[in-house]
């Protein structure tokens, strides 16, 4: 499995990480049915284990329901198996602020709460959306996108495919082009959580918090950015995710070095998502795949808390 825009073999020779064997590299962001992936949470661990991973997250964003598949998976398959979660919080257009949750409890009583906060606000929103595509003359129905979602977490993605699938719109960006973006005709906003309640959940769950995929916040500058962590960070932010599939290697240096100045965790993973999302392979953050102390690292940041 390789992404369409990574590196050539002579390039990769070149990449940091290349003292790791293929069996030290890990995945700590990915998708399953559970949110808005294509493959099922066993199918992921199934293909994380063909991409000779050692070590895997599942990251389904606001739901915890793929966790328990995933690491009963990873447990038959011997691949080493951190809880995740990925929580959309409030943040101003164009950007979006995503926090990613690690090593949590799957039974604490606060990321639950959160995730049916998140999952009620979905319900309050897509039957909007779905009626305004219908009045835009769109064949759509929720009975057909419960069926496209396969889950609790139900979302644009899904109208998506459906609007690819039936020929409204050529690809699934041209979908959001034409349709689902905001600003455009089928867009409804969706009630999230303010960070604080994002990362404050995490923590009291007994997680780590990390801040997902920064250069997506769209801040202005590398010291903006910084100044956003040094906030976050006295709400209980602990890591930042260094590689991604949007990060270039430049983007990546700079997150480097601003964990490095700031004393966060590094994480990194491929935000894969199956045949939903285009670019993103498992196991490949762009070019670059995400060492296997990485996750190490987080597991002993976990076990100093307790
Ligand atoms: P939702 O949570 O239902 O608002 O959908 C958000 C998800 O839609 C994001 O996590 C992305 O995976 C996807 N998405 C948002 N904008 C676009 C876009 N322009 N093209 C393709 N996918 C998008
Ligand atoms: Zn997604
Ligand atoms: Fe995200
Ligand atoms: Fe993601």
């Amino acid at each position: 499995m390789r992404a369409t825009r990574s590196a050539g073999a002579s390039e990769r020779a070149s990449m940091p990480v290349r003292c790791y064997s293929m069996s030290q590299f890990v995945d700590l962001h990915c998708h399953s049915t559970a949110s808005d992936g294509s493959l099922r949470p066993r199918e992921v661990v199934r293909l994380a284990q063909r991409a000779g991973l050692s070590g895997l997250s599942l990251t389904d964003h606001d739901t915890i329901d793929g966790l328990a598949e995933a690491a009963e998976e990873c447990a038959r398959l011997g691949i080493a198996f951190v809880p995740g979660v990925e929580i959309s919080c409030r943040w101003p257009f164009p950007g979006t602020l995503h926090i990613l949750g690690y090593c949590f409890d799957p039974q604490s009583a606060a990321i639950t709460r959160l995730c049916r906060r998140l999952v009620e606000a979905r319900r309050q929103r897509n039957p909007r959306m779905v009626s305004r595509l219908r009045e835009l003359g769109v064949d759509i129905t929720m009975e057909e996108l419960a069926a496209e979602a396969g889950g609790q977490i139900v979302g644009r993605p899904h109208m998506a495919a459906i609007l690819v699938r039936k020929g409204y719109a050529g690809s699934i960006p041209h979908a959001f082009e034409k349709y689902l973006g905001p600003g455009r005709p089928a867009y409804f906003p969706k009630e999230t959580v303010e960070p604080r309640e994002g990362i404050e959940a995490i923590t009291e769950g007994g997680g780590v918090a990390v801040l997902a995929h920064p250069t997506q916040l769209k801040t202005k500058s590398t010291g903006d950015l910084e100044r956003i962590l040094r906030d976050l960070m006295e709400m209980g932010l602990q890591g930042i995710e260094v590689m991604h599939c949007d990060h270039s290697r430049r983007d990546a240096e700079i997150m480097n070095g601003l964990a490095r100045r700031l004393g966060l965790l590094r994480t990194g993973g491929s935000d894969f998502h199956g045949n939903n999302k285009e670019g993103s392979a498992l196991g490949w953050a762009g070019d670059l795949r995400v060492p296997r102390a990485f996750m190490e690292e987080l597991l002993t940041r976990r076990a100093r808390a307790t």
